[in-house]
Formats: C-alpha cells, sequence, structure tokens
C-alpha cells in the first residue's frame, strides 16, 4: 500500500483536532442547556460530545493503521455566548455543515492522491455528516417552530433526554 501522502496526513491530524473540538463545543453546549435546567437537552448534547470524541479516534486509531504517529494539536476553547435554546441548535447546525466541507476536502485530496485506504475510511465520515446534518437541522427546525414556548421546550427536552443511541 502506498503511504499516505503528507498533504492528507496533515489535513487528517487537523481533522483529529476538530473532532475533538466539536467534542468541546458539544459539551459547552450540554452545561449551557443544563445550567437553564434542560436535563434532557444536556444529555443529548453530552451523547453528542461523547460521539464527537469516538470520531476523533477513529481518524487517530487509522493514521496508527498507516503506520504514522498521530500529531494532536491545541484545542480551542468554545464561544459560548449564547442567547438561547435555538442560538445553540442553530450554531450546532452551522458547525456540521463546516465538518462537512472538512471532510470532503480531505476526500478531495484523498482522490487527487488515488489513495483508495484514506478513500474508504473517509466515505464512513461522508455518510455520518449527512446524519448528523440531518439530526441538527431537525433540532433547528423544532426549535423555530417552538419559538421560545415554554411547553413546547419542555417536551422537546424530554424527547431529547429519551436518546438511546
Ligand atoms: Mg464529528
Amino acid at each position: 500500500m502506498k503511504p499516505v501522502s503528507e498533504k492528507l496526513s496533515d489535513g487528517l491530524n487537523k481533522q483529529i483536532t476538530a473532532e475533538f473540538e466539536s467534542a468541546y463545543l458539544y459539551l459547552a453546549m450540554a452545561d449551557f442547556l443544563q445550567g437553564r435546567n434542560f436535563d434532557g437537552m444536556a444529555y443529548w448534547f453530552r451523547k453528542q460530545a461523547d460521539e464527537e470524541k469516538t470520531h476523533a479516534m477513529k481518524i487517530h486509531d487509522f493514521l496508527i493503521e498507516r503506520h504514522l504517529t498521530p500529531v494532536l494539536g491545541e484545542i480551542k476553547a468554545p464561544n459560548t455566548q449564547w442567547t438561547g435554546v435555538m442560538n445553540v441548535f442553530d450554531e450546532a447546525y452551522q458547525h456540521e455543515c463546516l465538518v462537512s466541507s472538512m471532510i470532503y476536502d480531505l476526500v478531495a485530496q484523498a482522490m487527487e492522491d488515488k489513495d483508495y485506504a484514506s478513500l474508504s475510511m473517509l466515505q464512513w465520515f461522508v455518510d455520518e455528516q449527512v446524519e448528523e446534518e440531518e439530526q441538527s437541522l431537525a433540532l433547528l427546525e423544532k426549535a423555530r417552530m417552538i419559538d421560545d414556548v415554554a411547553s413546547g421546550l419542555m417536551v422537546l427536552d424530554q424527547q431529547m433526554g429519551a436518546r438511546t443511541d
């Protein structure tokens, strides 16, 4: 198997950091929601944060498999100046769209390199992003529908607290 190109391994290393930054962002969102007594929403975002860590490790372990040493970058503190639930969900959705574009850049590089092993690994992320974007957009649309009405927020809080995966 031909080695991972420097450009692609740089990108994969940056993606490890980006996935940990996603985990950090979602944990901060969980804490913000917890502070407003939305226990179910906080639980949902904690689960989301856990999932992001598994994304980071998936790329991390792929680099190990390809006989490379992962380079762990600096994790930026998230901006936590949210105005409310809708603002949190809006940022979560925008964030997933950004992550998708980062994944597509990695795919483009792997294609240019004709690195089929990396492409196969990245395909999992392409599929995952479809789910992530859909999920966060659905939450945003529900929040827009509720428009900050307490009874609606409480129902959504309960629904999000029932997350099983
Ligand atoms: Mg992710």
